[in-house]
C-alpha cells in the first residue's frame, strides 16, 4: 500500500538554507537550486515508491501499479467468463444460461478478476479504509484491460477485444445516492472510472447516471429480489444516442446494480452499455 504522501511536508533543515541576502543574485541562485534539489527529490520519491500495491515487491518500468506476477496471478484473471455478465464460464465467447433465459440490459462485461484476496482486501481499504491512492493503479490496470495494447489479447476481454472506443463513447461510474456519498465523500467507482478514461484516452463522464433514491441494500436481498429493488433507482442524462457507455463498478455480483444502470442508459438513447468491473464474486 506504498504511495508517494500527498501530505508530505517536509522542509529543508535550516543549516542548508542560503545565508545570503535575499535579492541578490547569489540568493537568486541559491532559491533556484533549492527549488531544483526539492524537485530532484521528488522524483527520485516517485521513483522510489514505484512498487506493487499489492505485494510491496519494486516495479520494473514496464509496470504499472501492479507488478506483472500480482497482475496475472489475481484469481480468476485468465479464466474463461460469459461475455455479457462476466461469469465463469466453461464456454468462452458463449452467453452463459442466465444470460440466454435472461438477457441483461447491457451488452458486456469486463472484469479485472474475481472478488477474492488479495484484491478484496484493496478494495475494502479503498471503500473504508479511505485508501483512494489505490483507485489510479486500479483504474488503470482496468483501463488496459478493456483496451489491451495492440498485439496484446486481453484474457480478461472476452468476445472481440475492443482496440479503441469512438471518440463518441463515454466512461462513467454507478453513482451513489447523495446521502452516502456526503457520508463516504468520494465515489470509489468515480474515482477508479477517472484512472480507466486517463489509461484509454476516453472522456470520464460523471454525470450521466444519477441515483434518484435510496434503496435497501441489494446485499440485504434474495438474488431474485435485487432487480426489482432497483427499478427506477437509476437515471440518465445527456444526449446518449449513438454513444458506447462505458460503466464502471468496483465490485460485481448479481448484475442487478449494472442491469439498472444500463436501463437507464438504454431509456436515455445509449448504442450500447459495457460494464467494467474490478472485482466479480463468483
Ligand atoms: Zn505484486
Ligand atoms: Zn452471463
Amino acid at each position: 500500500m506504498n504511495g508517494i504522501d500527498a501530505n508530505d511536508t517536509r522542509t529543508e533543515p535550516a543549516a542548508s538554507r542560503p545565508s545570503v541576502a535575499a535579492g541578490t543574485r547569489g540568493a537568486r541562485t541559491a532559491r533556484f537550486l533549492r527549488a531544483a534539489r526539492i524537485a530532484c527529490r521528488g522524483l527520485a520519491d516517485a521513483w522510489l515508491a514505484r512498487t506493487c500495491f499489492l505485494c510491496d515487491q519494486a516495479l520494473v518500468a514496464s509496470e504499472d501499479g501492479l507488478c506483472a506476477h500480482c497482475e496475472s496471478d489475481l484469481p480468476g484473471a485468465r479464466c474463461a467468463r460469459c461475455p455479457v455478465c462476466a461469469a465463469r464460464a466453461e464456454a468462452p465467447r458463449q452467453p452463459c444460461a442466465g444470460c440466454e433465459r435472461a438477457a441483461p440490459a447491457y451488452d458486456r462485461t469486463v472484469v479485472l478478476a474475481d472478488y477474492a484476496p488479495p484484491l478484496d482486501r484493496a478494495l475494502l481499504a479503498l471503500k473504508f479504509g479511505g485508501e483512494i491512492a489505490l483507485a489510479a493503479p486500479l483504474g488503470r490496470a482496468l483501463g488496459r484491460a478493456l483496451c489491451p495494447a495492440p498485439g496484446i489479447a486481453s484474457a480478461r476481454a472476452p468476445g472481440p477485444a475492443l482496440a479503441a472506443l469512438e471518440p463518441a463513447d463515454w466512461l462513467t461510474a454507478v453513482p451513489l445516492a447523495p446521502r452516502r456519498l456526503a457520508e463516504r465523500g468520494f465515489n470509489q467507482s468515480a474515482v477508479i472510472a477517472r484512472a480507466a478514461a486517463g489509461e484509454v484516452g476516453a472522456r470520464f463522464e460523471s454525470r450521466v447516471l444519477r441515483k434518484t433514491r435510496e434503496s435497501p441494500p441489494q446485499s440485504s436481498l434474495a438474488l431474485a429480489d435485487r432487480r426489482a429493488n432497483l427499478e427506477s433507482v437509476f437515471a440518465a442524462r445527456g444526449d446518449l444516442r449513438n454513444r458506447t457507455i462505458v460503466v464502471v463498478d468496483d465490485v460485481m455480483t448479481s448484475g442487478a446494480t449494472l442491469h439498472a444502470c444500463a436501463l437507464a442508459l438504454k431509456t436515455a438513447g445509449a448504442q450500447a452499455v459495457i460494464n467494467l468491473v474490478v472485482a466479480r464474486t463468483r
